[in-house]
This record gives C-alpha cells, structure tokens and sequence, in this order.
C-alpha cells in the first residue's frame, strides 16, 4: 500500500506506476510479454501510428473489493471490443489470453498502487496498440506494439454524485456516418477536441453531438455514450457512429435486473424535451447524469433535471453498477475478473 497517495484526491491523470507489461508483434506473431519500468517507448520516426494514426485503446478499471479481492470489471469485453477496433483501423487483432494475461500483470506488478476499498478510487488500466512499421506510403503497418499501462484515478465525483451541464453546436462533427466513431481509436478524440474545448470555454462539460449525416439525432455525449429516462424507460442512441460502451451495455443488462424497460433506438433531439433524466456514460464516471443541454444553435434550453439534482434511475444504476464492481453485490452476470 501507498501511504503518500490521497486518494480521494486524485484526478482522473496519469500518476506513475512501477511498471508497464508489453508484447511486440513481428514476423506474424506475438511474441513474450515483457515487464518494463520504462515511461518511454523506442519508436521509428515513420512509423504508422505517428504519420497515419494507427493507434487504438482500451479503457478499465480494477478496484480492491469489500472482501479485499481485487476485481478487475469486464476484460473479456474490453479485450473483444479491441479485436474490433483492431480491424477497423487495419491493425494486428490482440488474442483475448494475451489481453488477459497483461492486464492481470499490470495490475499485480502495481499493486502497492491499487486504492483502498472505500476510497472511491481504483486502478485504472489503459491498453494501447500502436502501428511500429516505417511507411510514407500509406499502408498498414507490419509490426505491432501492445502496452497495459496502469495508473490509480481518484472517485470522478468529488463533490458526491451531482450533475453537469453540456450543449449542442453543429458547427463540429466528432465522427463521420460510417467512419471510425464504433472504433476506440486517438483520431476520434483527435477529431472532437476542438469542439471540447470550444464547449469547456462557454462552461459545459462536453458536447452532446449530433449524428453525422442528418444532425437531427442524438449520438456521443462527448467522449461518453448518452441515455435519457422517458417515461421511466431507459433509452440510448442506436447510431453506427458510436462507440458501444461497455459501461452502457452493463447498465441495460442491470435495468433488466431491476425491471427497467430499455430502448435503443433514434432519438431527435426535440425528444429531448420529455426526458426527466439523462446521463453521459463511461467507464471514467459509471453515469455522469446531466442538467440542463443548451442548443446553442437554436437558443433552445432543455432543463433536464428540474432540481439541479440526478434523478432515481441514474442514482439506483450507478449505485448497482458499483456495488458489482467492489463485490458488495453478487456478480450474478460474471462481469468481475478476479485478480488471485
Ligand atoms: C471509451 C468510450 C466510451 C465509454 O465506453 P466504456 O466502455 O463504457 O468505458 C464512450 N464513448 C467513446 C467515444 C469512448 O471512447
């Protein structure tokens, strides 16, 4: 254990660690994985994750539980979500055991930096592929580097579970319709930065944008997925211009749990009007309810929590969704990978 760390305190940052875990793929494999206490990679200065954005990742956190185990939340998904990613941007696919086997490394290898239980942080780990092989022309790379970095974050809300505000512009577009926004890649968050900050200079916390092609539906809340609670329904965006979050599916499988009734499905941007909830997901915040959305193209204001507070749904999801997390909860869906 850490004792110089607060880590109540800790921002969602990068802190250092002991050691990162990597595994090169050359010659058409995978090679051993390899422990490192370096903060550097070697990279050639061609190569396609720096010329051409080869460069994917993954996001997920372990935490020490109630009992003391350490768990770390839905890998299995996480490592297929990365397949994916992988072959969208023409990338080496990572083996589900390879996955595994170095995030439990990491994870193992930093323990003196896993968060007490009860402290709200956790262990947050970050895989991160990246294209090695020099090329001008543009070409996929050959060979291949996959780091499981680890790094502790503090609890994402510091002043306790309360809401933000976010707007909507259509002056910028995160993601094109059938382009890379299903793949979690660095070009996307690339392509939404100016948005961002043009949305944090007017003091939102993000922006929630619209879909690509016709602008008249709901799509990504920032770097986050959305959904709203209509009539005491949970309903999020269907798109091919977003990322499925993992945290998104976890909390459509919990509704079901606590019989919620889920749609996914087109959301116009007027419907906006009848949600008395509404909340950005991500594996970052759980669900970072939201208060009111300006439109700041139309002037229109839509007040979303009427008392500047999160609503019962938000509040019931996120507090299940945790308590699986810390194994406060039985892991009746076998989201928890635990870490002997
Ligand atoms: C990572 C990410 C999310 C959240 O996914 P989780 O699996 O829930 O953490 C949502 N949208 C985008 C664009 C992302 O990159």
């Amino acid at each position: 254990m850490n004792n110089d760390i607060d880590w109540g305190k800790l921002p969602f940052g990068y802190y250092p660690t002991d050691y990162n875990v990597r595994c090169y793929f050359k010659d058409g494999k995978w090679g051993e994985i390899e422990e490192s206490t370096s903060e550097k990679v070697e990279l050639h200065i061609a190569a396609t994750s720096l010329h051409y954005g080869q460069e994917i990742f993954e996001g997920l956190k372990a935490f020490r539980g109630a009992d003391g185990k350490i768990r770390i939340f839905r890998l299995e998904e996480n490592a297929r979500r990365m397949r994916e990613s992988a072959k969208g941007l023409m990338m080496e696919p990572i083996p589900e055991e390879i996955f595994r086997e170095m995030c439990i490394r990491a994870v193992k290898l930093n323990e003196r930096f896993i968060p007490p239980y009860g402290s709200g942080a956790s262990l947050y780990l970050r895989p991160v592929e990246i294209g090695l092989t020099p090329r001008i022309g543009v070409k996929p790379a050959d060979e291949y580097l996959f780091m499981v970095i680890a790094t502790p974050v503090g609890p994402y809300f510091k002043q306790g579970f309360g809401v933000s505000n976010y707007c909507i512009t259509r002056a910028h577009d995160r993601v094109a319709p059938k382009g890379t926004g299903r793949f979690k890649c660095g070009g996307n968050y690339a392509a939404a930065m100016l948005a961002g900050e043009e949305a944090h200079a007017k003091g939102y916390s993000a922006v929630l944008f619209l879909d690509p092609l016709e602008k008249k539906y709901l799509d990504e809340c920032g770097p986050a997925n959305f959904f709203g609670v209509r009539d005491g329904k949970y309903v999020t965006p269907k798109s091919e211009s977003i990322l499925q979050s993992i945290t998104n599916m976890s909390l459509q499988t919990l509704c079901g749990d606590l019989g919620i009734e889920v749609e996914c499905r087109k959301i116009p941007v007027e419907e906006l009007e009848y949600f008395t909830e509404a909340a950005a997901i991500g594996t970052a915040a759980v669900a970072s309810p939201i208060g009111c959305i300006d439109d700041l193209d139309t002037g229109k204001r839509y007040v979303i929590s009427k008392d500047g507070q999160p609503g019962p749904v938000s509040k019931a999801l996120y507090k299940k969704l945790n308590a699986i997390r810390l194994g406060e909860e039985e892991d009746i869906h076998g989201w928890n990978t635990i870490v002997e």
